[in-house]
């Protein structure tokens, strides 16, 4: 190597001041083959100043047998002039046999009349915890994606600017199941999510990330969406929100598929104000029904509704003649006569046995009773036959009307009772007033 004093005082000291750095200095005589280390590179493999030979065979020994050969091809590429410096990174050999990673820089310092190279130098920096770091970092990444990509439903990161426009920066897998989208369909811009929710629950859905962004309140909402491939859907959102320091809101939460429980809610409601028998509303919602209905009456001061009282006439007899199935057919007949006589803002239910009642709204008692008369008339002609026999189905009925001055609904209904008593106690097949 062709190096005067100078050279050599002002390359020790370069040495020391990179020593502390974890960086180490070489210094390679291309045409002899030997290369010098600093001090601080010998400490990055574990080796004291006085040990390592200087033969470029011995440093090449020391590298990966996976990393030899594009290590090697980095520092032709340069040699030959193909890249303006050499900079590779690759595993080591140290003193203890172990490996580390290391970023080695270099540049070729001299050529000859024919641009071959003479003389190279260069850095070496440790970066083995950096690797490691990293490769922790891609570690936890792919956990959080697989997590997030095997939880149920999807799992987001949600952005809304102060202007309103929206976007989902981050989306789990399961956005193909919950929108049937791809996650860079929304990365930037969440208006397609919206042309897929019901336009039944859109202004809902707009109104809910408005009212969480403004209160910073958890955002949660059950809403419709239609889909390409499974159309009509359910879905529950909940996410937590922050306030970004641009006045932006980011919402981390996630989205799942509630139709199921939807259905299973919708046949216990179901269940819970249905009679099996005729389909009607039972009792218990025919009566909250109608004190909802006066409550509105109140609210509103007025407009007229009536309540109807049935109750079919000698219908015992019909159970003992052709037995309990026959009288059931005969209950659904007699249901299916008062909704064919109904408005949809009216309502029947069955209160139980025999019994039904009909809330009329915008009816007073006189035209409460031309609907009574009507429903008779019906149930005089629209027979129900049982093989060759007609089983006689006639009807009793109350009327009354609603009256605010009444302390609740229950009032009504036991007037319109007492006047369907009348209507019996009168010979039956009649229509009394109260
Ligand atoms: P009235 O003209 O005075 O009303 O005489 P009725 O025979 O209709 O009255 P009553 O209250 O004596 O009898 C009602 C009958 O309705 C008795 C009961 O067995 C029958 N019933 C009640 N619920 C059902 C039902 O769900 N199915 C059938 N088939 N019969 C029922
Ligand atoms: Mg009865
Ligand atoms: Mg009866």
């Amino acid at each position: 190597m062709q190096c005067n004093e100078t050279d050599t005082a002002r390359e020790q000291w370069l040495a020391l001041a990179v020593a502390g750095s974890g960086t180490g200095i070489w210094d390679r005589n291309v045409v002899t083959g030997e290369i010098r280390y600093s001090a601080g590179w010998k400490a990055i493999l574990g080796y004291d100043d006085d040990e390592l030979t200087t033969r470029i065979e011995d440093a090449y020994e020391r590298l990966h047998p996976d990393d030899r050969d594009y290590v090697q091809a980095a520092m032709r590429d340069h040699f030959e002039g193909r890249t303006e410096s050499y900079e590779v990174e690759h595993r080591i050999r140290c003193k203890d046999g172990r490996y580390k990673w290391i970023c080695s820089r270099g540049k070729v310092t001299s050529r000859d009349s024919e641009g071959r190279a003479l003389r190279m130098v260069g850095t070496t920096t440790d970066i083995t915890s950096i690797r490691e770091m990293a490769e922790r970092l891609r570690e936890t990444v792919g956990l959080i994606t697989n997590l997030t990509n095997e939880v149920p439903g999807l799992v987001f990161q949600c952005s809304r600017q102060p202007d309103g426009r929206m976007a989902f920066p981050y989306v789990s897998a399961g956005i193909a199941d919950i929108y049937e989208l791809a996650p860079e369909t929304v990365a930037r811009n969440a208006a397609c999510i919206e042309a897929l929710v019901h336009p039944e629950d859109l202004e809902t859905y707009r109104a809910s990330f408005v009212q969480s962004a403004a209160s910073l309140a958890p955002w949660h909402l059950e809403y419709r969406v239609c889909l390409p491939k499974q159309g009509l859907r359910w879905r529950q959102g909940d996410a937590k929100p922050q306030r970004l320091p641009d006045g932006s809101t980011v919402w981390h939460g996630f989205i799942t598929d509630i139709t199921e429980r939807k259905r299973i809610e919708s046949e216990l409601q179901e269940l819970a104000t249905t009679d099996g028998l005729t389909r009607l509303p039972n009792r218990r919602h025919f009566m909250s029904c109608l004190e909802a209905h006066f409550a509105y009456l109140r609210r509103t001061n007025g407009l007229p509704a009536a309540v109807l009282m049935f109750d079919l006439d000698n219908f015992k007899a019909i159970n003992d003649r052709w037995g309990h199935a026959v009288g059931d057919e005969a209950l659904r007949h007699f249901a299916g006569i008062l909704q064919m006589e109904l408005r949809t803002a009216d309502m029947a239910g069955r209160l139980g046995g025999e019994e039904f009642a009909v809330l009329l709204t915008l009816a007073d008692a006189a035209g409460a009773c031309l609907v009574g008369q009507r429903i008779q008339r019906r149930l005089a002609s629209q027979l129900l036959s049982h093989g060759r026999e007609t089983i006689p189905l006639t009807v009793s009925i109350g009327v009354t009307e609603l009256r605010m001055d009444d302390a609740d609904s229950e009032a009504a209904l036991s007037r319109s009772d007492q006047a369907l008593y009348c209507a019996k106690k009168n010979g039956r097949n009649r229509i009394e007033c109260a």
